[in-house]
C-alpha cells in the first residue's frame, strides 16, 4: 500500500452508471437517478486506492449532454489540474457520448494531469451491476503517474481506451467499448495498469485548441448527414444555410451519391466547411480515393467518426475557415 494514497477528484455527470431500475420491468430504468455518494459506497476497497472528493456538476442521461455542461466540465477540470493537492480526475458519464466529451476534453484541456472517464452499461441497481468495477479501475488508473501525457482516458469493462480511439460499439452488454482502429491503449487487472501503446496523436499539452476561442467563436454549428441508398441533395441544402459545417457520414469512404455530393460542393463553394467521414465505424478516410476533394472543396476526416469529426470541426472552425488548415487538423489530431 502506498504511503500516502492518491488525492482523486471526481465529478459526476450521471449516465447508466448512476441510473435506478424501474420496479415494474428489469430492463428499464431512468440514467442519473443515483447521486454520486451512492455510487461511491457501492465500491467494495476504494478507501484503500485513494482520498475521494466528488463532486456532482450534472446528472443526465448523456443523450441529454449539451455544450454548456461540457464548458462547465471543461472549467473545472482546468481548475482541478492546475490545484497540486489533486492528483487525478475521475469522470462518471453516461455511455452513449462518452467518447465525444472525451474527445472534446482531450482537445481543451490543456494539462497533463491524469483524467479518466467512466461509464456503466448496467443500471447501479441491476444485478451484476458493472459501474462499481469500472468505478474502482477509474479511480486506480486516474491515481497511477504511468497515465500522466496521454489524454482524457476512458475505462470500462477491464479495457483501457485513448479518448480518440474510443467507440460505443454495441447499445447492450458489458464489453460495449472498442478502439477499432489503433487497439485499446491498455488493461486494467485489480488496481494495477497495462499499458500496450503510446497516444502519437495531438492532444492536451499539445493541442491549439480552448474553450476561450470556443466561446469567442459562439460554438460553430456543425451538423452530420447520414448517407446511404437514395439520399438526394434536400437535407444538405436545408443544412448549407444554418450551418458553418458539415460532416458526411458517408457510406464506405466516405462517399455518397452522386445528388448529395453536388449538394455539398455547392454547400463548400458557399463557405461551408464540408468534412467526409465514414459511416462504417473503422478505417482512414484519405483524400481524392474515389472522391475529388481537391476539384470539390473537401476536407477527409481521416480515422475520425462522423461524431468525434463534429467535434474536430467546430474546434477547427474556431480558428480558422481555410480548408486547408482545417484538413491539417485532421491529420494530425
Ligand atoms: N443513455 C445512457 C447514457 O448515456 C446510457 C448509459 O449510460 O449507458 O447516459
Amino acid at each position: 500500500m502506498p504511503e500516502r494514497l492518491p488525492a482523486i477528484a471526481l465529478l459526476a455527470t450521471g449516465g447508466t452508471i448512476a441510473g435506478a431500475q424501474s420496479e415494474d420491468a428489469a430492463h428499464a430504468y431512468r440514467a442519473g437517478a443515483v447521486p454520486v455518494g451512492q455510487l461511491l459506497a457501492a465500491v467494495p476497497g476504494l478507501e484503500r486506492l485513494a482520498r475521494i472528493q466528488a463532486e456532482q456538476v450534472a446528472n443526465v442521461g448523456s443523450q441529454n449532454m449539451t455544450h454548456a455542461v461540457w464548458a462547465e466540465l471543461a472549467r473545472r477540470i482546468e481548475a482541478l489540474c492546475r490545484d497540486p493537492a489533486v492528483d487525478g480526475i475521475v469522470v462518471t458519464h453516461g455511455t452513449d457520448t462518452l467518447e465525444e466529451t472525451a474527445y472534446f476534453l482531450s482537445l481543451v484541456i490543456r494539462h497533463d494531469k491524469p483524467l479518466v472517464l467512466v461509464g456503466a452499461m448496467r443500471p447501479a441497481t441491476a444485478p451484476g451491476a458493472d459501474g462499481p468495477a469500472n468505478l474502482f479501475h477509474a479511480v486506480a488508473l486516474a491515481g497511477n503517474a504511468a497515465a500522466r501525457g496521454r489524454g482524457p482516458l476512458v475505462v470500462m469493462n477491464e479495457d483501457i481506451h485513448y479518448a480518440r480511439e474510443v467507440q460505443k460499439v454495441a447499445c447492450a452488454g458489458v464489453n460495449a467499448f472498442a478502439s477499432p482502429n489503433r487497439g485499446r491503449a491498455g488493461v486494467m487487472r485489480g488496481s494495477a495498469a497495462s499499458f500496450f501503446s503510446r497516444n502519437d496523436t495531438l492532444h492536451s499539452t499539445a493541442s491549439a485548441f480552448s474553450l476561450q476561442a470556443l466561446e469567442a467563436a459562439g460554438w460553430p454549428r456543425v451538423d452530420v448527414v447520414h448517407a446511404g441508398v437514395g439520399l438526394d441533395g434536400e437535407l444538405v441544402d436545408f443544412l448549407a444555410a444554418r450551418s458553418r459545417g458539415i460532416v458526411l457520414a458517408g457510406v464506405g469512404d466516405g462517399n455518397a451519391t452522386d445528388l448529395a455530393l453536388r449538394a455539398l460542393q455547392r454547400a463548400a463553394g458557399a463557405g461551408v466547411a464540408v468534412v467526409r467521414a465514414s459511416r462504417t465505424g473503422s478505417g482512414r478516410v484519405a483524400r481524392n480515393v474515389e472522391v475529388d476533394d481537391d476539384a470539390l472543396g473537401f476536407i477527409a476526416a481521416g480515422e475520425l467518426s462522423p461524431q468525434k469529426a463534429r467535434i474536430l470541426l467546430m474546434l477547427g472552425l474556431s480558428l480558422t475557415q481555410d480548408p486547408a488548415a482545417l484538413q491539417d487538423f485532421f491529420d494530425r489530431y
